[in-house]
């Protein structure tokens, strides 16, 4: 038995049926090329095997990396990597590619995982990810809601969101604190409000919501954005969490040049 590393997130998922409804909950056809990230020890993977022989597993835990070889020999590729650093572009075999994305994630990567993955979305078709409940409710959260905050307008402009199932901690060794739950997220075809430049958006967003408490027109005091809300119609005395997708891409439109110019 492996040590448990408490700095990689490890809890591993020990109940089977609930490994067997995360794979189902992915639909993988025996010709899907299929990235699973933190594999451990294999709870998914015993079942991935079994649906696509294109399965390519990344894991940051060298000693799991050893038993994950001795166990599964070829029928996997095993990359020793830090998945946020890991290029998906290397598992690409045939164009055009849109590989499926799975995993139980480690809870203190998931965020900045989701957020570097949307910039990979051009080969991804789902993403299939076990998270803490907490950002699953936030990822698919609904305007004027309390949840719904930067993550959820960064990831609802690119992707649909379906929270899918929860899992109790007792279904983990060791039970994490949290509960869990298992989402689906498929990249849209057109990004939600159209063409926008993405560091603007980024920076608007991120300002916007930078002091939850704070109305637009005090958050985004440093674009001097009255005229542009002015323009779209939009209440310079709301905050940020009143605002769609759309408007967000709208705003950032309208303000591109004083965000540029920062
Ligand atoms: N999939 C297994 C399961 O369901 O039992 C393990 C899940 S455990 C929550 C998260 C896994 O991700 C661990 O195996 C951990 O070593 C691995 N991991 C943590 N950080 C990672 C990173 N930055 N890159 C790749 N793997 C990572």
């Amino acid at each position: 038995m492996t040590r448990q590393r408490k700095r990689f997130g490890q809890h591993f998922l020990t109940d089977d049926e609930i490994a067997r409804r995360v794979v189902g909950a992915a639909s993988i056809s025996s010709q899907d090329t299929v990235v699973e990230i933190g594999p451990g020890r294999g709870a998914l993977t015993g079942h991935l095997v079994a649906c696509t022989g294109d399965l390519h597993l990344v894991e940051i835990d060298r000693e799991l990396v050893a038993r994950l070889k001795a166990r599964f020999g070829t029928s996997v590729q095993v990359y020793p990597e830090d998945v946020l650093r890991f290029d998906f572009n290397q598992v690409v075999s045939a164009e055009p590619q849109a590989l499926t994305l799975i995993g139980n994630l480690p809870y203190n990567i998931s965020t900045p995982l989701i957020m570097v993955l949307l910039g990979q979305l051009d080969i991804i078709g789902q993403m299939v990810f076990m998270l803490q409940r907490e950002v699953a409710v936030r990822l698919a959260a609904s305007p004027a809601t309390r949840d719904y905050g930067r993550l959820s307008v960064m990831v609802q402009r690119h992707c649909a969101i379906e929270r899918l199932f929860d899992v109790l901690p007792a279904a983990f060794a060791p039970p994490p604190k949290v509960h869990s739950t298992v989402v689906r997220l498929t990249p849209h075809a057109v990004p939600r409000g159209g063409p926008v430049e993405d560091t603007v958006f980024i920076n608007v967003v991120r300002d916007a919501f930078s002091m939850r408490r704070k109305t637009l027109r005090r958050a985004l005091k440093r674009y001097q954005p009255d005229a542009a809300l002015q323009r779209l119609g939009i209440d310079s005395g709301l905050r940020a969490e009143r605002l769609s997708v759309e408007q967000f891409v709208d705003l950032a439109n309208q303000l591109a040049t004083t965000v540029r110019d920062r």
